[in-house]
């Protein structure tokens, strides 16, 4: 195992906050996988998930089992772990800027496509040329801000991987997963390996987030270069992501991080980065569109009492919540709004009108625009 520190830009003089990436396998390989833990910083969960895969890393490493390149980022957001208020961690945005950790990664084929102009007038690169470009444009972003940092470095970490697994978790929830639908039949293996409950597919679901500003960017250059050229280069889906949603946040006990890690080692052997006979893989979640799920919010503020289970397959008008108005005496009543799996709640129990309580992952696309919480 390698170790790289990663200073981020400090905010303030004598601030300095350093970013850790761990390195398994042949530095000469050509693929890569990346994984990171927490961008979201008050996800634990992937934390100790982390923990679980750099020993069992080191250990393949050891044995001379890992084959391909393996970055693992294990705390993947200094900054957002040390962001607490009124003795509440907020690890979800930046507390100076109010931007969420996880959107607005860089778009780089631009970039990229510049710096590909001479082998352009010649002929198409090929995928190392381009991932060459992708690297120096991600290093050459500029940082002003430690948050543009940390942005920058987490990119720069996994613009050139094959496979990218980026684990959060959800406030309450059942194990689940994001992907586009394009990759899904990539990572349908982890999905029945994890035990996930569900699989949201969207091919772009705005606001950039990290997942996807790795796995559109060279499909997004392929288009560039396409419209600008008459060259192509074959290479658009070289990398597929997935964001892991590993239950709620206080699902943080060694047995379920030691399963999961295995799983992801499973998949890693599936994959072929790691030596090793592939476990059968357990039969996955049907998949529905990300454009399905949808959220439910409190119609009025007042006291969250949660009716239906967690994972619970309910039906178009059926109660899955309660809201109490101590001060009018009444109690809300609150259905789902399509059939479906209930997959995710809010975890806190006094809420305000208009908040989320909870997610319904329906089969049929309803929704539009921004998928994704802000
Ligand atoms: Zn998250």
């Amino acid at each position: 195992m390698r170790i790289e520190q990663h200073p981020l830009t400090a905010s303030m003089p004598g601030t300095t906050r350093t970013l850790p990436s761990l390195h398994f396998g042949p530095e000469t390989s050509t693929r890569k996988a990346y994984i990171q833990c927490a961008l979201h910083a008050d996800e634990p969960p992937g934390l100790l998930v982390g923990w679980y895969l750099r020993q069992r890393l080191a250990d393949l490493e050891a044995q001379g089992s890992v084959l391909e390149r393996i970055v693992l980022v294990p705390m993947a957001n200094p900054i957002g772990l040390q962001q607490r208020i009124l003795g509440r961690g907020l690890g979800r945005f930046e507390l100076s800027s109010g931007e969420n950790f996880n959107r607005n990664y860089a778009e780089l084929s631009e970039a990229a496509f510049d710096r590909l102009q001479a082998i352009l007038r010649e002929r198409a690169p090929n995928l190392a040329e381009v991932r060459t470009v992708l690297r120096d444009a991600a290093n050459a972003l500029r940082c002003d801000t430690e948050l543009d940092s940390l942005r920058a470095t987490l990119l720069g970490l996994a613009i050139d991987a094959d496979l990218v697994l980026d684990l959060h978790c959800d406030n309450e929830a059942v194990m689940h997963l994001y992907t586009t639908n394009w990759s899904w039949q990539t990572f349908a293996p982890l999905a029945g390996l994890l035990g996930a409950r569900a699989a949201l597919l969207s091919d772009d679901s705005g606001g950039g987030p990290f997942d996807e500003s790795c796995s559109m960017l060279l499909g997004k250059l392929a288009a560039l270069i396409a419209a600008r050229t008459d060259h192509r280069f074959a290479a658009e889906f070289a990398c597929e992501a997935t964001t892991v949603e590993l239950r709620g946040e206080t699902d943080v006990t060694h047995d379920f991080a030691r399963t999961d890690a295995e799983a992801i080692v499973d998949f890693l052997i599936h994959r072929g980065y790691i030596a090793g006979d592939p476990v059968a893989v357990p039969t996955p979640c049907t998949a529905t569109p990300l454009e399905g799920s949808m959220p439910v919010p409190a119609p009025v503020g007042g006291v969250l009492i949660h009716r239906a289970p967690l994972g619970a397959t309910v039906s178009k008008g059926e109660l899955i919540a309660e809201i109490l108005d101590p001060s009018a005496g009444s109690l809300t009543p609150v259905f789902s709004p399509v059939d479906g799996l209930l997959f995710a709640r809010e975890s806190g129990r006094v809420v305000p009108a208009g908040l989320r309580i909870a997610k319904v992952a329906g089969s049929v696309a309803l929704r539009r625009g921004k998928l994704l919480t802000a």
